[in-house]
């Protein structure tokens, strides 16, 4: 990777990490979810509101953890606002296959674009892998979330 494409993943990380999006309870939210990565002490609750139809009409969070682990949330919750429940497992699969690949050029198969470079940015911790627990938490929490499980972790 560019150094100038890296420093430009690692600004949007920490843009994420500091400001995070979405860092709230909706009063209305009918779906949530505990998270917990024990590897690096991260903890997340994520909150959504599925409408009848299946459809995400809002995502937040509230949680503590690394910059990576809050700007994974942040990123996570911006993306799913308004996708199905099924893009939103499909995202997760793939997002999941991007941080564990060992092919950095590995395409995501998604079709939002822009869903996709967030997710090509965050999915830059697979040079660490340590620190793909944190970038997948938010997303086994949101997942938890949607099939009423109440409680995930990223092992
Ligand atoms: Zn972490």
């Amino acid at each position: 990777m560019l150094d100038e494409l890296r420093e430009l993943y690692q600004e949007v990380i920490l843009d994420h990490g500091k400001h995070p999006r979405n860092l709230r309870h909706p009063a209305d939210a009918n779906r949530h979810a505990h998270g917990y990565n024990a590897m690096c002490g991260d903890t997340i609750t994520v909150h959504l509101k599925l409408s009848g139809e299946g459809r995400i009409e809002d995502a937040a969070f509230e949680g503590k953890g690394c910059a990576i682990s809050v700007a994974s949330a942040s990123m996570m919750t911006e993306i799913l606002k308004g996708k199905s429940e099924a893009e939103a497992r499909h995202l997760f699969d793939n997002f999941h296959a991007m941080c564990t690949s060992d092919h950095a050029e590995a395409a995501p198969e998604i079709e939002d674009e822009d869903a996709a470079e967030r997710l090509q940015v965050l999915a830059g911790v697979r040079q660490f892998p340590v620190r793909v627990k944190c970038a997948t938490l938010a997303w086994h929490t949101m997942v938890a979330a949607m099939d009423g499980k109440g409680e995930a972790s990223s092992e």
